[in-house]
């Protein structure tokens, strides 16, 4: 069996530098207190919990001589004035890439446009981006983006995580509902090249498997572009899900891939398993 791993599977360089963070803040202060779980994945939670990283709901929580860490993906603008009013020590481990997503919004609502998102509902990095300005409209299908009103002047940017697809889609009805539009193309570069590798990659290969968590909007789009190009594609969240029946006859290449927030250990698991079941011996290939 001929298995190729995507170059950028997992970890992007902004979730990575994250939970390297989390675990060498709790190892200088005994702890480090969290807003909610790093990556959307339950045994890198699981063990940053048995490293001292915890995670809790809101800012009370957290004990007055630990730190506090902002996630990869951004913090809402209310969330840092009250760390900082209440003089908390705060890591700031926000991707780069997003403190960006929040200058540019803010760049947009200073020349008077209307700020649209286009984001998943609820994700901590849309709640960040829209806490920049006031009044911002999160639009996340084509459906929503069909229901908006007729607007003079608005800036748009995105989620780093969405697909250029669905951008793109919901741009070509908002060109209709909005007579001056300003669009910052906010997807993050690691985004964009694990996206891409995803789509050559299943098209050359018989079967696809998708590292990710179920609970991820992230992992799920990922998936959804491999099957749009092959219907061979499985989504799982670590090895054990891998199921024999799926390496039947005519099945000779496999391509694997991960979400953003898949550690490295649960890629090599999966490859592992991959390469045990199919009797292959042979190196995997990396795919760029
Ligand atoms: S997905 Fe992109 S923006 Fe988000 S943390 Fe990773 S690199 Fe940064």
């Amino acid at each position: 069996m001929k298995i190729i791993l995507a170059k950028d599977a997992g970890y992007c360089f902004g979730v990575r530098d994250a939970v390297n963070s989390a675990y060498d803040t709790s190892k200088e202060y005994g702890e480090v207190y969290m807003l909610g779980d790093i990556v959307h994945n339950e045994s890198v939670v699981e063990d940053l919990e048995k490293n001292g990283v915890k995670v809790v709901s809101n800012l009370n929580q957290v004990p007055d001589d630990k730190p506090v860490l902002f996630r990869a993906h951004g913090t809402a603008k209310e969330v840092w004035k009250d760390a900082e009013k209440n003089k908390m020590n705060i890591i700031d481990a926000t991707c780069p890439l997003v403190h960006e997503i929040h200058k540019e919004v803010k760049q947009l609502d200073k020349e008077g446009r209307k700020i649209i998102i286009i984001g998943d509902h609820g994700h901590d990095e849309v709640i960040g981006i829209a806490s920049q300005v006031q009044d911002a409209i999160i639009i996340s299908t084509v459906e929503e983006a069909e229901k908006l009103k007729k607007t003079k002047k608005a800036g748009i940017v995105s989620q780093s995580t969405q697909t250029i697809e669905n951008v793109q889609d919901i741009i070509n009805i908002l060109m209709t509902k909005v007579f001056d539009l300003r669009f910052v193309n906010t997807i993050c570069f690691p985004t964009k090249r694990n996206q891409e590798q995803i789509k050559e990659l299943s098209e050359i290969v018989d079967l696809m498997i998708i590292i990710g968590s179920f609970t991820s909007a992230n992992s799920k789009r990922l998936t959804q572009l491999s099957l749009e190009r092959n219907k061979n594609t499985y989504q799982v969240t670590n090895a054990t899900e891998i199921d024999v029946s799926w390496f039947k006859k005519n099945i000779n290449s496999v391509g694997i891939s991960a979400g953003a927030s898949t550690p490295d250990w649960i890629i090599d698991s999966v490859v592992k398993k991959v390469k045990d079941v199919t009797n292959t011996t042979d190196k995997e290939t990396i795919y760029e």
